[in-house]
This record gives C-alpha cells, sequence and structure tokens, in this order.
C-alpha cells in the first residue's frame, strides 16, 4: 500500500517535471518560429570613418555610371507602375554631375531611354566592351530592387563579384556610406552575386540597388528628385570612403579647374536637377545613343 503510493508519487512529480520540459520546449519553439530568420551580420564602421571622408578627392578619376537596364528592357515596373530603366537613368544622371563636379571623368553607358543594342545579350556585351575599353577607376551599376514576396522589404543593397577582390572593398564602403547617409532602420549588407557587368575591367565595381520597387514607400521616395540627390550623396560618400580605406583617395591625381569650389558639403542636400550643359559636354559617351537624355 505504502510501496504504491510511492510509486503513485512519483509518477505524478515524473509527470510535472516532464509537462515542465515540453512547456519550455513549446515557448522555445514558438518563440524561434515566430521570428525572421537571423540576419546576416552587417559590417560595423565606426561614426567617425563615416563622417570624414571631406578630405578625400575624387579629382581625375575616371569613373563608369551604368544606368541599368533601358530600351527595349525595363527592369522591374514599381508597384504604382514606374519603370526601373527610368529612376535609373535619373540617378546616374545626378551621380554623372555630381562626380563631375569632384573633379572626376565620367563614363556614361547611356545617357537616354535607349538601350544600347537591340537584344539584351548584344546589350550587355557593349556594356562589358565599355568597361574593358575605358581602363576606369571604378565602375558603378544604378538599379532597383523587387522582392514581390515581401512588399515591406526596404533599403539600398550593394553587390559584388566575388570575395577578395576591390569591388567587395568598393561595394562595402558604399553600402556602409548608405545605410549611415540615408539613415537606413535594417541596414543591408552588401553580398557577393557576380552580376556579368561586374566582371570586366581591373577597376574595383559594384551594382547598387537603391532601393525595392515592390515597396509602395520606397518605390514613391525613390521617384522623387531630394531623394535621389541624397542616394548620390551617399554613393559619392561611398566612393570616397573605398579610397580612404585603401589609402589612395588623398592625392590631386588632376587639378580640377575650379569645379570644386561650388559644390555642396558632404552630408548637406544638394540641388535638385543640376544636370548642366557643361557635365554633359565633359563627360565621354561610349556606346549605344548619344542624344541627349530627354
Ligand atoms: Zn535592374
Amino acid at each position: 500500500m505504502r510501496r504504491e503510493k510511492r510509486g503513485r508519487k512519483i509518477i505524478v512529480w515524473a509527470a510535472i517535471a516532464c509537462a515542465g520540459v515540453i512547456a519550455v520546449l513549446i515557448t522555445v519553439n514558438l518563440l524561434s518560429g515566430s521570428e525572421e530568420p537571423e540576419p546576416e551580420p552587417v559590417h560595423e564602421p565606426t561614426e567617425a570613418e563615416l563622417m570624414d571622408v571631406t578630405g578625400i578627392s575624387l579629382a581625375g578619376r575616371k569613373i563608369i555610371v551604368d544606368a541599368g537596364h533601358g530600351g527595349f528592357d525595363a527592369g522591374c515596373t514599381g508597384v504604382d507602375g514606374r519603370l526601373e530603366k527610368e529612376v535609373n537613368l535619373e540617378i546616374a544622371q545626378r551621380l554623372q554631375t555630381r562626380l563631375i563636379a569632384e573633379g572626376a571623368e565620367v563614363i556614361m553607358t547611356r545617357t537616354s531611354d535607349d538601350a544600347l543594342a537591340p537584344s539584351k545579350e548584344e546589350d550587355m556585351d557593349l556594356r562589358k566592351q565599355i568597361i574593358t575599353d575605358s581602363n576606369a577607376d571604378a565602375f558603378v551599376s544604378i538599379h532597383q530592387n523587387q522582392y514581390e514576396e515581401d512588399p515591406e522589404k526596404q533599403g539600398p543593397q550593394v553587390f559584388y563579384a566575388y570575395h577578395g577582390t576591390a569591388g567587395k572593398t568598393l561595394a562595402l564602403a558604399v553600402q556602409d556610406m548608405m545605410n549611415y547617409q540615408l539613415e537606413i532602420a535594417e541596414p543591408r549588407m552588401a553580398l557577393d552575386v557576380p552580376y556579368d557587368v561586374l566582371i570586366p575591367g581591373s577597376q574595383p565595381s559594384c551594382t547598387v540597388e537603391c532601393g525595392f520597387f515592390s515597396n509602395p514607400e520606397e518605390e514613391a521616395r525613390l521617384q522623387t528628385p531630394e531623394y535621389q540627390e541624397e542616394i548620390v550623396d551617399a554613393i559619392v560618400s561611398g566612393i570616397k570612403l573605398y579610397y580612404k580605406r585603401t589609402g589612395a583617395g588623398t592625392e590631386i591625381l588632376e587639378a580640377p579647374s575650379g569645379s570644386t569650389s561650388t559644390l555642396p558639403s558632404l552630408g548637406s542636400p544638394a540641388p535638385s536637377g543640376t544636370i548642366t550643359a557643361q557635365a554633359t559636354a565633359t563627360v565621354a559617351i561610349l556606346g549605344g545613343s548619344a542624344s541627349p537624355a530627354s
């Protein structure tokens, strides 16, 4: 009788203990199951490093700016119907203007809506040819991102080809600056995705996906001149950060003819709509149509 009671007691305690363990396991499972997958770690530069690129000169640097897509190839379509190729060109031309104001030489892969060739393959071949022939110091391709499965996704993301390359260093610098200057709440990380245009040439190359066209709020923001200027400002600062980190940006390669004197200071919004005749005249246009952008 007593042994039976003790046996029952043990069974009751064992049951309570089991229930406890199961409850803990369920809680842990529920918690981890309800969360997003762990985000990849973000490169964390110091604020002091990001704030101080003012001493870095881009004078005499040759930089290729590629407005992604064009013509028959519209790229992705925003939730309100805006075509990626159009916004890519707007941002690329603003970047062209800013870089020229910094004393850089800019090579545009396209300056109008036209593609470089009638087929995607030929178009890409011509872009790659421009990159190879340019012997440039850097290559930046402008695109917009899309992820229809999750319209909440937002923020700029920079891509490079292959670990251990100068392109990765450039992409990390541009990503860091965009995250910092655009005050991105959930910063993204630069990723190794070897797009075709990132391979040719010996210069560091990166593709900047400025934001998500699948996010209605961000798509609207990406079309405003003010935000486009902020993006361009961040990309320019990112290129300077690359030269700061690689120790190659302090010397003036070629004295700019007064082109930097009217520059807005870094971090302050640059005037919008600043595609100037001087900028167009200075730029080398290779391939594609050389007609002025509308
Ligand atoms: Zn694109």
